[in-house]
């Protein structure tokens, strides 16, 4: 696939972003890598935060264990395994809510600090305009090619690699309130059968 440069007009100096990031045999220089590079993945889950959350998951298994124990033991169960199953229950639980609570404050933070993307969903909308991306050689431009992001959806305007990472964020947020793109992968509709 090739496209045309919506700047300069010519096709054959034009490649995707992440191929020309790619390339080692004519590589960008390293100001304009930092420029046309994707943002990071926002760290969705802090190490306590998934440290509780497979705590929640082993006492999950703990307490089926446990009300195992005590439906096979029936009316023969002695109170301490009816205070072990509580137990395990409560850390179970606990430990769920206690990861949640922590995964929303860090999501608060981080829209409080207004930065976008904020989750990895958002990041994943940003991640696919950057994949859709290319850039001209020849005039130092970054561009979307019409239908990249799904068939209809337009063409950008030439870019400079100053306003790339910019632009990449307006046109994810804007898909985000749109609902996402159309699929790339969608086959057009099969042809009508011939006429008899
Ligand atoms: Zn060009």
């Amino acid at each position: 696939m090739t496209a045309v440069c919506p700047s300069c007009s010519l096709a054959d100096r034009t490649v995707p972003v992440p191929a020309a990031l790619r390339d080692r045999d004519v590589p960008l220089d390293k100001p304009d890598r930092g420029l046309l590079d994707v943002p990071p993945e926002p760290v969705g889950r802090s190490g306590v935060s998934t440290g509780l959350l497979l705590l929640a998951a082993f006492s999950s298994l703990w307490t089926v264990r446990a009300v195992l124990t005590l439906v096979r033991s029936g009316s023969a169960a002695t109170a301490g395994q009816v205070v072990a199953t509580v137990v395990v229950a409560t850390v179970m639980a606990g430990s769920y809510w206690a990861s949640s609570a922590l995964r929303r404050a860090a999501d608060r933070r981080q829209a409080a600090k207004g930065g976008w993307p904020a989750s990895s969903e958002q990041w994943k909308l940003v991640h696919r305009v950057w994949q859709a991306a290319w850039l001209c050689r020849n005039c130092r431009a970054a561009f979307l090619p019409a239908g990249a992001l799904g068939p209809g959806f337009p063409a950008s305007g030439p870019l400079s690699f100053e306003h790339f990472r910019d632009w990449l964020t307006g046109t994810a947020r804007q898909a985000e309130q749109l609902g996402g793109f159309a699929p790339a992968d969608r086959k057009p509709a099969a042809p009508a059968a011939p006429a008899a």
